[in-house]
């Protein structure tokens, strides 16, 4: 199985995602009413506590 998200392995403790980052973001689309967001909804999720870090951290 691998993560919807980013298509990475999943892993046991988050499945069906990589991570709880991916998991985060799939229950923020859904809290958001719409599944297929565009990709910088990602970032948006972190700008609350990381507002300088943009892209270097992406898991991809
Ligand atoms: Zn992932």
């Amino acid at each position: 199985m691998s993560c919807p998200i980013c298509g990475e392995d999943s892993v046991k403790q988050f499945r069906p995602f990589c991570s709880k980052r991916c998991a985060d973001i799939d229950l923020a689309k859904w809290l958001n009413g719409s599944y297929s967001v565009p990709s910088q909804r990602e970032d948006d999720l972190d700008d609350e506590i990381q507002d300088d870090v943009e892209v270097k951290d992406r898991p991809h």
